[in-house]
């Protein structure tokens, strides 16, 4: 196994790894930008050490000086988390000739799977079904309309680097197809400096079903099943679950296969999403996502297998132990995205200080956080502050869980989109499993608050007791450190006695 890791990441996903490694017994070592100096990650980790000032591009995104700091420190790896640095080709290649190890794929298949054109050939060529349309950029307006028109409307325009639902433009009928054409382009520009655009057809009521795989370096590919991921708001998942309450045995079973192919025709290593759209019993190759996903804790809780644990396993040399006859999946388990956002107010980010934090526990439940009493919320990073995960014998009874766990969940002085999820445990269409990525527009009460939304009896516990303490409250902020700036510790336990 190996010794040592840098974490080049921050918030949620940071901590989640921070944890894997201890538990592996692998030195973690944690990076933050100024504003992040007391962020559970930070003082999760064995070491850390300060990158930057808070814009991502001046602190996490600096591939260089990441490599740097490894190599200063002694880490003989780098896991890059989700987002940020994760799927830049480019930097795990300069991981690698650096020396050090890239907890992920190679930057051979990262590049094939980013760019979405190239991997649409490279699924086709493999025998993987994918959405139809085309496999090249665009050259123009008129191109654009001669495929649009063999392929039928509605079509869909996207960035053929493109990526977290940007770039991508619904054209409904001929006459709005230019307009569309010039509009992706120029915001694959701005978002992603390659304004390439290609089209695809357009599916009327899909579901978003992604299959998890994890591969070795020496040649085994297992998936772990699936997950149902067609609550999404503007593309962006909000709620995932696993299994997905509609496929079959022999569906899972021949999704699974395709993934797994999909997964060895770029030589996979390590864990990775095959993204797909299904709908009426067909299914069609999405995306691949080339590292861990915000999702993966329901396929955890639902195969038994650790991620992140198996993440290092790959990346120190080891072969998988388990094949496909191996993995089963047991009872059934939902994940709601707890982000800082109103859910009531067109999912504005909101921003201030968590007055009060109550994590809700019991049987069966996950939470999988990044933030602190105290702590502040700004509007430098994504507005993800945690995920609530739970687990039970069949949906019915997740579903309960969830409810019971979402009143629990107390955050006191940032809005967040819990009542949201509240509305959606409760609504029949998700508790009948009758989801499509539409969901949100044919379901817009939903957004609406509920007439005895008050959050309970908690929420009233909460702001008493919120209260109570304001009246007696002494102690410094958190993060207030007087002005001195705390480049680097070691802290000397889980979570708070850190010795500086
Ligand atoms: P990104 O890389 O930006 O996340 P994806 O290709 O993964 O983009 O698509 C994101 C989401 O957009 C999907 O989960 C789905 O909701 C929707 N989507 C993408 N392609 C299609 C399509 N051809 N038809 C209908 N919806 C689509």
């Amino acid at each position: 196994m190996i010794g040592s890791v840098l974490i080049a990441n921050r918030g949620e996903i940071a901590l989640r790894i921070a944890r894997g490694a201890r538990e592996c017994g692998i030195r973690s070592i944690a990076v933050y930008s100024e504003p992040d100096r007391l962020a559970p990650h930070v003082l999760a980790a064995d070491e850390a050490y300060c990158i930057g000032p808070a814009a991502s591009a001046e602190s996490y995104l600096r591939g260089d000086a990441l490599i740097d700091l490894a190599r200063r420190v002694g880490a003989e790896a780098i896991h890059p988390g989700y987002g940020f640095l994760a799927e830049r080709a480019d930097f795990a290649r300069a991981v690698e000739e650096a020396g050090l190890i890239f907890v992920g794929p190679s930057a051979d298949t990262i590049a094939a799977m980013g760019d979405k054109t190239e991997a649409r050939r490279r699924m086709q060529d493999a025998g993987v079904p994918i959405v139809p349309g085309l496999t090249e950029a665009l050259e123009d307006t008129a191109e654009a309309e001669r495929a649009a028109a063999e392929i039928g409307f509605p079509v869909l325009l996207k960035a053929s680097a493109g990526g977290g639902g940007k770039g991508m433009r619904v054209v409904e009928e001929p006459a709005e197809l230019a307009r569309a054409f010039e509009a992706a382009s120029r915001e694959a520009v701005a978002a992603f400096g390659d304004g390439s655009v290609y089209l695809e057809r357009y599916l009327s009521k899909p579901r978003h079903i992604e299959i998890q795989v994890l591969g070795d370096a020496h040649g085994n590919v297992v998936h772990l099943a699936e997950r149902e991921c067609s609550i999404q708001r503007r593309h962006q998942k909000l709620i995932e679950e696993a299994p997905s309450p509609v496929l079959t045995p022999e569906e899972r079973a021949a999704m699974g296969e395709t993934a797994v192919r999909a997964a060895e025709a770029v030589d996979y290593r390590g864990a990775g999403t095959v993204e797909f759209l299904y709908q009426d019993g067909e299914f069609f190759f999405l995306e691949m996502n080339t590292r861990l996903q915000v999702e993966h804790p329901v396929t955890e809780l639902v195969t038994g297998i650790d991620l992140v644990e198996w993440q290092f396993r790959v990346a120190s040399g080891e072969a998988l132990p388990f094949g496909q006859d191996d993995i089963g999946i047991d009872g059934h388990s939902i994940e709601c995205r707890v982000t800082s956002e109103d859910p009531f107010g067109g999912f504005l980010p909101s921003t201030g200080t968590v007055r009060y934090l109550e994590i809700p526990s019991g049987p069966g439940v996950r939470w999988d956080g990044g933030i602190v009493t105290n702590g502040e919320v700004g509007l430098h990073y994504d507005p993800l502050l945690g995920k609530l995960i739970v687990h039970g014998p069949d949906r019915s009874t997740a579903i309960a869980r969830m409810r019971r766990a979402l009143d629990e969940l107390q955050i006191v002085g940032v809005e967040t989109c819990v009542p949201f999820h509240r509305r959606v445990m409760d609504e029949p269409d998700f508790q009948e499993g009758r989801l499509t990525i539409r969901y949100l527009e044919q379901h817009p009460d939903v957004l609406e608050p509920a007439a005895s939304d008050g959050g309970g009896l908690a929420a009233a516990v909460a702001a008493a007791l919120l209260e109570e303490r304001h009246r007696s409250e002494r102690a410094p902020r958190l993060g207030d450190t007087g002005g001195r700036p705390l480049p680097a510790w070691r802290s000397t336990g889980w979570p708070w006695n850190v010795a500086r």
